[in-house]
């Protein structure tokens, strides 16, 4: 088994494959755009719950194009904490009913909405009329009807839009990206992909909650493995069949638990994904005409790990995801850099996961999705 080398990464990252995640400009270049003269980003986090706390305000202390600059919350008592941990100045600090202000605060350009799914939408929106360029944590929305809300509201303000994707920011996600295209492993003839976790915790928390989730494994890890079936092949699905599973129904009282779901593409491939708050999977298997890679883990924060059918194994040194996310939308709006997980790819996914749920609710059916080709692809 052989790692990658350095001489091999280092050529990965010339020909892009994490090139914007892990190659930066000065942070002293002058800036592009709407935000022209910023040397970095103000970024406001709006919610804080661990996400926040324990992934992304950490993250924005390396960040080398944004940083933490203010905060919206809806518990007070986490203003002081916040405040006195980060340096946060009481002006830059909000809460729900008075986030609109936002739109006075110079000090603020970018809004990263982290808060239960049903409650992107009506911040997404609200930040975009404050003229804020957004960040939605994923799943977009609740609806696909949420998600075109969100991103009609960022084109009439004129503002960026992108999805907390952070996998598409880390070199091991940019690897399979570049399989796939350069054909390394020849024809992508299947892919299947897990994401899952074993959810034991409090049955009355809000991921558990329709309302305030939108659903269940599927709205919450399920957009992964959708997600690494796409990245996978190159291509978005032509049709999905799906099954839901329940056995534990007193704990899943509102929302799904387990579901597996069948796709085809336009090349011929298929794939197959499963996704559940029951057990525990976080995997990819990507076969091709001439050989097969994977990666497990798939989709935690890292360090990722992959091998390939050539007896290498895919290894790159380990950097904060989120902070490679937040940096890559930072160089987007400041730099005009490609948007890597654009609203559109939040939307998309929530189609399928739609049309997922259409197809459980009808006994499997096989129902087709119409995609433009590469509709929702980052750059
Ligand atoms: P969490 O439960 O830890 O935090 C939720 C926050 O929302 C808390 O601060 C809570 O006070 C606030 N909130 C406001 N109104 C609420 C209500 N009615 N009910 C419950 N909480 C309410 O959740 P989290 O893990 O931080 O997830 C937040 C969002 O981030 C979700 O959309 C989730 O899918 C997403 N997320 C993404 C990743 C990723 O890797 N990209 C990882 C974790 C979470």
């Amino acid at each position: 088994m052989k790692s990658l080398t350095r001489r091999n990464f280092n050529s990965l990252t010339a020909k892009g494959i994490g090139g914007a995640a892990l190659l930066s400009s000065s942070p002293f270049a002058c800036a592009m755009g709407g935000n022209q003269g910023k040397k970095k980003l103000g970024i406001a986090l709006v919610g804080l719950g661990s996400y926040s706390t324990y992934q992304l305000a950490p993250a924005l202390q390396d960040t080398q194009h944004c940083y933490l600059a203010g905060i919206v919350t809806g518990t007070p008592q986490k203003e002081k904490a916040w405040a006195d941990k980060y340096g946060i100045p009481e002006k830059n600090i909000y809460n729900y009913q008075n986030f609109d202000d936002i739109a006075n605060n110079e000090d603020i350009d970018v809004v990263y909405v982290v808060l239960p799914n049903s409650m992107h939408a009506e911040f997404c929106v609200r930040a975009a009329k404050a003229g804020k360029h957004v960040i939605c944590e994923k799943p977009m929305g609740i609806s696909v009807a949420e998600c075109d809300a969100i991103i009609n509201a960022c084109k009439e303000a004129g503002v960026k839009l992108g999805m907390g994707y952070r996998l598409h920011s880390e070199p091991y996600t940019q690897q399979v990206k570049e399989y796939v295209k350069e054909k390394t492993f020849g024809d992508i003839l299947f892919v299947s992909a897990d994401a899952a976790y074993r959810s034991t915790g409090n049955p009355d928390q809000w991921r558990l909650n329709k309302k305030l989730s939108g659903g269940g494994a599927l709205m919450n890890m399920g957009v992964y493995a959708v997600q690494s079936t796409i990245y996978g092949t190159g291509e978005n699905p032509i049709s999905v069949s799906a099954q839901e599973f329940s056995t534990r129904p007193d704990y899943f009282k509102d929302t799904d638990e387990t579901i597996t779901a069948q796709f085809k593409f336009p090349s011929g491939a298929v794939g197959n994904i499963s996704t559940s708050h029951n057990f525990n999977a976080n995997a990819m298997y990507v076969s091709g005409s001439s050989g097969w890679f994977q990666l497990q883990p798939a989709n935690n924060y890292g360090p990722l790990s992959g091998e390939t059918s050539r007896g290498d194994t895919i290894k790159f040194p380990h950097e904060s995801q989120q902070k490679l996310q937040m940096d890559d939308f930072a160089k987007h709006v400041l730099f005009n850099e490609p948007n890597l997980a654009p609203g559109e790819m939040g939307k998309r996914d929530m189609m399928i996961v739609e049309a997922i749920y259409k197809s459980i609710a009808n006994g499997g059916e096989t129902i087709a999705l119409d995609f433009e080709p590469g509709y929702g692809f980052g750059g």
